[in-house]
């Protein structure tokens, strides 16, 4: 009964180890005029996303860095669904991806990224799949209630 559900993960696992491999985007980016950088100290992640955003359209995107293979994944998979969104689209696209990768829950119509829905029973690789950045957040966020937490995402996409 439970082989539906090994299949899945095994998909899921390989979406994450396929792009753990063979990241997407990765390298430097020519004229990005947004970027931040993520830090991960407890596991060593290093990552910075680079964007080129034209007319409020995110026109190219690549990271770079070193991480884990969760960490990796996560940007890499980033990278291809934020190619042509906005701004805003990309941020709510993090948030979705921070639910999932938080609670476990897993939304449709985001695809490849409901892979890292298992990341959730491992607390400490959240942080790996969410890249948070180095620089911290004016402390008038913290008073906006249940905003999702800032990662390189949610900055790099900032005007
Ligand atoms: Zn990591």
């Amino acid at each position: 009964m439970t082989g539906l559900f090994d299949d899945l993960r095994d998909l899921y696992q390989e979406v994450i180890l396929d792009h753990g491999r063979k990241p997407r985007n990765f390298g430097a980016l020519e004229g990005a005029n947004r970027e931040a950088h993520g830090h991960n100290p407890l596991c060593g992640d290093k990552l910075d996303v680079r964007l080129l955003v034209k007319d409020g359209i995110v026109e190219d995107v690549k990271f770079e860095g070193a991480g884990c293979a969760i960490s990796v994944a996560s940007a890499s998979l980033m990278t291809t669904q934020a190619k042509g969104k906005t701004a805003a689209e990309v941020q709510a696209l993090y948030k979705n991806f921070h639910e999932i990768v938080t609670t476990g829950k897993e939304q449709e119509e985001i695809s490849d990224l409901a892979a890292f829905a298992g990341v959730h029973a491992f607390p400490a690789r959240i942080k790996c799949a969410t890249a948070k950045p180095t620089r911290t957040e004016p402390p008038a966020s913290e008073s906006q209630g249940r905003r999702s937490p800032p990662s390189v995402w949610t900055l790099a996409s900032r005007p």
